[in-house]
């Protein structure tokens, strides 16, 4: 750990994760453009971990998937579209894969997710971390901030250092502090709204996101367990007196689990599924295990099937058409067995027979009851309002503080678009920061520090 030199600093950046860290590097960047010079602008990055960009390693299964070909607005939750969409059309996909060659990082494309070529997620760490240490950012880490202060031309930051406690001073201050999301904030004792609720920043409702759902029926998903199936999900809010309304779909695989359903495709549900049970909705979810089958199709595809394999029992009549698993599942729920002859004699009673398990297997129809917890979940859905930032991140009411990356209201799903936002949000809070910073200077009148 190292220990804070200086009392004051032109920008102070709470949090190293990936938006702290950009953040830290465009605020000296932004610095030596004004000064020419590399040693003009001073800036001190606080984390609270034992070291930086801890939750950087574990992304995209340890390749990190760092951004998406197709970066929009579309791709977010938040509660201020205008603000999102300016800081998003500020930084398309071109400008993060351009960010990261200029540091020396060339990417790998697959299906629209990007990774750097050695497909390694140390590989991001390190060069934010080697570009950190060109411009002689301050880092210190085992350190979380308690307190923050607004004083006259700037901020106040308190935090306690070696047993003792410290008082640090900045121009600006950038909280990038993120969230709970992964369980890799390892002090309890920092918060990610701490900071920003000492300077009276008003946050939303916390939900875990991008995460797993627990289902109802977990008789049926101890014998699923380890299913992957490529499928389409359809959420919807069920309540007695409107019926079902139908909320979003998704297609992809799906993977089983004991408790319910995962995969991305679950994981793109999951911050709306949080949502509504915490409002005490029922979130109703439709797995189609067959989505290349058309319904006005199934009739015909039963009758010819059954022409072309008679006298079959239920079981091999379905072999090569559903998982062996998902079949089980289906037969029982329609109080069928495998083992049971399908009566060719009787086409009408056959046909009924076979379209059930044909039903079951399109509109598998389940309750989530549950979502994993904030830990086991890749972002938190919710954080500061959005609306209190401006277009540059700055807050509306508070000059001279920002916020960037996951501890602002805004979620992306899954493919790249959290770290994108954390990549662009940080370089625009860090920039803005230190412009800000060093118009504060120019206005004291003087170039060198308070
Ligand atoms: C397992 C997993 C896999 C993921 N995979 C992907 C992926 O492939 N692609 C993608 O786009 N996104 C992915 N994400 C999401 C992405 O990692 C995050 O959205 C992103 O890292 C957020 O960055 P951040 O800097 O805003 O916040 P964080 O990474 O949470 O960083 C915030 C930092 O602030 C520190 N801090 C908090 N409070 C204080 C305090 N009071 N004082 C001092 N320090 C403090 C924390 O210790 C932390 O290091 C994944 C997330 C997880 C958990």
């Amino acid at each position: 750990m190292k220990t804070v030199v200086k009392r004051s600093y032109d920008v102070i950046v709470i949090g190293a994760g990936a938006s702290g860290m950009t953040a830290a590097i465009a605020a000296l960047e932004e610095a030596q453009i004004h000064d020419g010079t590399a040693d003009r602008g001073s800036v001190l990055l606080l984390e609270s971990n034992d070291r930086v960009g801890k939750k950087i390693l574990a992304t995209g299964n340890g390749k990190c998937n760092f951004t998406h070909e197709k970066i929009g607005g579309t791709h977010y939750h938040t509660d201020d579209r205008s603000v999102l969409e300016a800081v998003i059309s500020g930084f398309p996909t071109e400008a993060a894969l351009d960010f990261f060659a200029r540091l020396g990082m060339l990417s790998r494309e697959k299906n629209g997710y990007f990774y750097p070529l050695p497909e390694t997620a140390s590989t991001v760490l390190e060069v934010l971390r080697l570009r950190l240490s060109e411009l002689g950012c301050e880092i210190s880490c085992g350190v979380s901030v308690e307190g923050i202060e607004k004083k006259s031309g700037g901020f106040q930051i308190c935090f306690a250092e070696g047993g003792k406690n410290r008082l640090v001073y900045a121009d600006s201050v950038i909280l990038a502090t993120g969230s709970r999301a992964g369980g890799f904030l390892q002090s309890k004792n920092a918060d990610p709204l701490g900071p920003a609720k000492c300077l009276g920043l008003r946050s939303t409702a916390l939900y875990p996101s991008l995460t797993r759902c627990i289902c109802l029926e977990d008789f049926y998903y101890r014998q699923l367990a380890g299913v992957r199936s490529h499928v389409r999900l359809k959420l919807y809010e069920e309540n007695r007196a409107a019926g079902r309304k139908f909320l979003r779909q998704e297609e992809g695989e799906l993977q089983l689990t004991k408790e319910g359903i995962s995969g991305i495709v679950v994981f793109q549900l999951s911050g709306e599924i949080a949502c509504m049970l915490s409002e005490k909705k029922r979130a109703i979810v439709e797995i189609n295990f067959l989505p290349e089958f058309l319904e006005g199709e199934l009739s015909g595809w039963i009758e010819k099937r059954l022409s072309l394999l008679p006298g079959r029992c239920l079981k091999d009549f379905f072999l090569g058409v559903l998982h062996k698993k998902v079949l089980d599942v289906c037969l029982q729920a329609e109080g069928l067995k495998g083992t049971q002859e399908i009566p060719c004699e009787n086409r009408r009673k056959s046909f009924q027979m076979v379209s059930s398990v044909m039903e079951r297997a399109l509109h598998f129809t389940t309750e989530v009851t549950g979502v994993s917890d904030m830990r086991q979940a890749q972002v938190c859905r919710g954080g500061l309002i959005l609306s209190q930032f401006d277009t540059k991140l700055e807050c509306r009411t508070l000059a001279g503080c920002f916020a960037c990356g996951e501890v602002l209201n805004v979620d992306g799903e899954c493919g790249g678009y959290n770290l994108h936002f954390a990549w662009g949000s940080g370089l625009l809070a860090g920039r803005e920061a230190m412009k800000r910073a060093l118009k504060n200077r120019r206005g004291r009148g003087n170039d060198g520090r308070k």
